[in-house]
């Protein structure tokens, strides 16, 4: 069975296509720079990479070029279309609508748009993304998979924020959390790893990347999670902020005269590692900038490693305790510097770090010593394959 992922962003489309019969990747994608000069298309069979740069006008040309270039007798890894049996898409924003993927149909759609109040830059991108299967591959089912359905579980007074009640009901405005997918693979993976019922567990996911985010899972349901209303709260970030006192907000604003907008993307563009450190937002320059003694960059990542211990610190006292801490996506599954620096002086805990286990990139692993009271792993996230797997089910 033929499962197309989609993940459709506001240049670019990302692209797997799985054989779900096996599971395995026929091909992986992305177009990029839709729209505006040099755009691209770049995809990946058997560790050989193709690439083909001509103009791609929008959404609708780039997806015709993917399907062409995955059916094309010489680069392509299926002869038809009609090879797609179904298409998954990842869709950030499902408000409090969806906990789970669902099969698109008009009123998931209208739901995904009325979303995009909540994420303005990338419903529409995504939605863009499954009108245009529906057009040039019109035969295979649709399903779309939300970042924030994981988090749906989440219990009320974790989700609320302390503002005039009204706010909520007027405007939805509440955690939503975000990575949901991600939080939600690791999870059960580590469950596996361990041999016990994630329903018996309970897990603190540390998903590093660009963006960041923790979650703890409890029992195998999301109990809180550290993004919020947008995907700015929480953790220091390549280039976001995270937790400050919103305060700092009109503060700032007034002394610069900024407005919400300018603010925001300050916020969301500006700060984080790549506003502490002055350096960049991509955490291998900022540990190289500190390991040639920039104090700036060496702040960022303390900073940085700081703010993840403190989260697992407060899940911990959430949950009323921890077995199993995880750390996935780029940072978390590659930088062992930073898993020690969030998981030192967790003894408290019972929580040790093996150094030698500890010196492991992008594979699945336990870090923690034997004597370790919470394991501790590294687990490559892999959200394509939630998607891909929900869609078979669904369409089932
Ligand atoms: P995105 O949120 O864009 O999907 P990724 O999950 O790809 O992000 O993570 C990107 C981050 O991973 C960057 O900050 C990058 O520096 C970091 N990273 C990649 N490899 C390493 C490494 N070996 N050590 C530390 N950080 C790394």
């Amino acid at each position: 069975m033929g499962i197309l992922v989609i993940n459709s962003g506001s240049s670019s489309i990302k692209y797997q296509l799985f054989n779900m019969d096996d599971e395995s990747v026929l091909a992986k994608g992305l177009v990029e720079r839709i729209g505006i000069e040099g755009s691209r298309l770049e995809q990946e069979v058997n560790g050989e990479e193709i690439e083909i740069e001509q103009e791609i006008a929008d959404h609708s040309v780039g997806m015709k070029l993917v399907i062409d270039t995955l059916t094309d007798t010489e680069t392509g890894v299926i002869s038809d279309v009609e090879e797609i049996d179904a298409v998954g898409h990842r869709v950030v924003h499902g408000g409090e609508y969806f906990d789970g993927s669902v099969v698109v149909d008009d009123d998931v759609k209208e739901k995904i748009e009325e979303c995009a109040k909540l994420a303005p830059l990338h419903n529409p991108a995504n939605l863009m993304g499954i009108e245009v299967c529906e057009e040039l591959i019109p035969n295979a089912p649709q399903v779309v998979t939300f970042d924030t359905a994981f988090h749906q579980s989440i219990p009320k007074e974790s989700y609320m924020y302390a503002l005039p009640y009204e706010f909520y009901e007027k405007h939805r405005v509440r955690r939503y959390g975000f990575h949901g997918t991600s939080h939600k693979f690791v999870a059960q993976r580590v469950a596996e790893e361990m041999g016990q019922p994630v329903e018996d567990l309970k897990i603190i996911t540390c998903h590093l990347g660009n963006g960041a985010s923790v979650t703890a899972v409890k029992n195998g349901k999301a109990y809180d999670t550290s993004m919020g209303l947008t995907p700015l709260e929480g953790l220091v970030m390549g280039t976001r902020c995270g937790d400050i006192d919103p305060a700092a907000v009109p503060f700032i604003m007034e002394k610069e005269d900024l407005s919400p907008q300018e603010m925001d993307q300050l916020m969301n563009n500006k700060s984080g590692l790549l506003g502490v450190s002055g350096v960049s937002s991509d955490m291998r320059d900022v540990e190289d900038a500190a390991s040639d003694g920039n104090k700036r960059a060496q702040l960022a990542l303390d900073m940085f490693t700081n703010r993840v211990k403190k989260y697992i610190g407060s899940y911990t006292a959430e949950m009323n305790g921890v077995d199993a801490i995880v750390f996935t996506a780029g940072i978390g599954e590659n930088g062992s510097e930073v898993r020690e620096a969030s998981c030192s002086e967790l003894d408290y805990l019972g929580v040790k770090i093996d150094a030698d286990k500890n010196n492991v990139r992008g594979k699945t692993q336990e870090i923690s010593t034997t004597d370790s009271k919470v394991n501790v792993y590294v687990i490559p996230t892999n959200e394509e394959l939630v998607i891909a797997r929900d869609t078979k089910e669904l369409i089932k």
